[in-house]
């Protein structure tokens, strides 16, 4: 009889190598135990030798924290995935701010910028949460469909018509490794797509700008005039071409007019723009 004893969550949340926990012909109590709760390993685990089991004990003991609701267990639960579900669209819709400042492209959301979507952004862009990029890339990817139509329709081996360029992440939000978080779950988002449009990470920060959390529409709009900048290797790429603009949020639409500034002055037609989640008014 196994002595060693550990606690479980209190929910019947995924956890990575235990499908025990899941499986019908299991008993712990009412077939999870509840959080804070002691059950033995012999007993959570009938048919796991031990030896087979110690990454998991070690998972339980200190588990995962989901970035939604805070309960221990996985990274991001399934509780949260069901609401952020029922909080995203139907489908993408055209979103715009009130106001709606001059020079901004049609905007196409996939959900509103709240509660559990709210979060998972959040969690993802600045806390450095990478695993969420698979929670919020398909978001990503059905708002690039929507301002993408066509794209469904070609076949992988079809030219590229449109780019579509990141908005840039300003230094607060960008990991010490890697690629920036927006432009990673762009790259992630774009290969979702039927045909996958190419993506250009053209766009920089050539000023530096203020957190825009907190400032007013106009505050905002003047923090980024001209703070970006296409880099110079990718202004010949982007001359005479369609572009699309992506981003995490959209709030008061500055990031976007800024963005489509820039890249217009480098000769591209900025189409649209997709994002995850707008804090606008629907319509339009
Ligand atoms: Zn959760």
């Amino acid at each position: 009889m196994l002595t060693q004893r550990f606690v479980i969550p209190s929910r019947a949340l995924p956890v990575p190598g235990v499908p025990a926990l899941r499986d019908p012909g299991m008993s712990v109590g009412e077939g999870y135990a509840v959080w804070g709760g002691v059950v033995s390993a012999a007993t959570a685990y009938p048919r796991r030798r031990i030896s087979d089991s110690i990454r998991d004990v070690a998972d339980l003991i200190v588990p995962p924290m989901c970035d939604g609701c805070r309960t221990h267990g996985s990274p991001w639960c399934e509780s949260c995935q069901e609401d952020l579900a029922r909080l995203s669209w139907v489908r993408p819709v055209s979103v715009r701010p009130c106001p709606t400042p001059h020079g901004l492209p049609p905007v196409v959301a996939a959900g509103p910028y709240e509660d559990v979507l709210r979060r998972a952004i959040v969690a993802y862009k600045d806390g450095g949460r990478s695993s969420l990029q698979s929670v919020l890339a398909p978001l990503l990817a059905a708002s690039l469909r929507t301002v993408m139509p066509s794209r469904e329709a070609l076949s992988l081996e079809a030219e590229a018509d449109e780019i579509v360029v990141p908005a840039p992440s300003s230094v607060r939000s960008t990991r010490a490794r890697g690629e920036r978080p927006v432009a990673a779950l762009v790259r992630s988002a774009a290969g979702r797509l039927a045909a996958p449009p190419h993506v250009l990470d053209a766009l920089v920060v050539v000023r530096r700008v203020s957190d825009q959390s907190g400032l007013t529409a106009g505050e905002r709009a003047g923090n980024v005039q001209g703070a970006y900048a296409v880099t110079a290797r990718h202004t010949r790429g982007l001359a005479g071409r369609t572009v699309v603009i992506a981003d995490d949020v959209m709030t008061t639409g500055a990031t976007l007019v800024e963005a489509t500034r820039a890249l217009t002055a480098a000769g591209a037609h900025v189409v649209g723009a997709a994002v995850i989640a707008a804090t606008a008014r629907r319509g339009g």
